[in-house]
């Protein structure tokens, strides 16, 4: 029998400068065009993929910080992580299969999950958080099962959110986190930046303008939005090999 490909997954998340993404529990923030971007981006299947949908997998946390009403997120395969499990759980977490939602207990069943038949055929599998699984995801090695081959990321400029209590871990050089602050029109001698671990290597490339619009099957912004007095910037970065 063939060798099943690996999963290929793709971390969406918004930060602030130093990797902020979250606080009590919640999003520090409330930006509507962010949240059409996050809809879009993990809602939208390729022309001609037919009947198949996108995938998003998030930590129990991240599940329960949805409000109910809006949950399993429409339109989209839902797999939620837990080390609880069975039907008990499931109920009392609100998941049903029935309804695209399910419940595994590790990245590796929900690779095994999408791939097997009990979910309709995948288009785009997308990783929506929260911290720990973001940091679990990104510490790991390309395995058989699944790898993390892509970070959609909405740089926060300003404000700076310092109450962010979870962090996403630093996936730039000091070269491509000086490009960022350039970029966002922030001297270099911030204090901000001194707070950051770059890497030594680069691990990630920041995908052009081009490539971004063309995984999005159209034109993305690539300014700086403004919304509510917060600045804000859309990315597309790929893992090197
Ligand atoms: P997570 O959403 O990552 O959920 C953590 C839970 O997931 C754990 O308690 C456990 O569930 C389960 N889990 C995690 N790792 C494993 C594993 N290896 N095996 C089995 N189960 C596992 O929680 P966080 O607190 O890290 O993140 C939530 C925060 O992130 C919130 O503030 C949220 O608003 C924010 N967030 C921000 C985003 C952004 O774009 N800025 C996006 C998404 C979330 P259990 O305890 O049931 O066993």
């Amino acid at each position: 029998m063939a060798q099943q490909k690996p999963l290929s997954l793709i971390a969406i998340v918004a930060i602030t400068r130093t990797n902020g993404l979250g606080v009590n529990g919640q999003l520090p923030w409330r930006l509507s065009r962010e949240m059409a971007h996050f809809r879009k981006a993990t809602s939208a299947v390729g022309e001609n993929e037919g009947s198949k949908m996108n995938a998003v997998i998030m930590g129990r946390k991240t599940w329960q910080s949805i409000p109910p009403k809006f949950r399993p997120l429409k339109g989209r395969v839902n797999v939620v992580i837990s080390r609880q499990s069975g039907k008990e759980a499931e109920k009392e977490l609100g998941i049903s299969p029935e309804e695209h939602s399910h419940l595994v207990s590790s990245l590796d069943a929900a690779a095994d999950l999408l791939g097997s038949s009990s979910t309709p055929s995948i288009y785009r599998t997308f990783l929506i958080g929260g911290a720990q699984l973001y940091k679990e995801a990104m510490e790991r090695e390309r395995s058989q099962s699944w790898s993390l081959d892509k970070l959609m990321i909405t740089r926060i400029h300003s404000p700076a959110f310092e109450e962010c209590d979870v962090f996403l871990p630093e996936f730039r050089t000091s070269d491509q986190i000086k490009e960022d602050e350039r970029f966002a029109g922030i001297g270099n001698d911030e204090p901000a930046i001194g707070k950051l671990k770059p890497l030594p290597e680069q691990k990630w490339s920041a995908a052009s303008d081009q490539q971004f619009d063309q995984f999005m099957g159209g034109p993305v912004s690539h300014g700086i939005e403004e919304e509510k007095d917060v600045r804000y910037t859309f990315q597309l970065w790929d893992r090197k090999e």
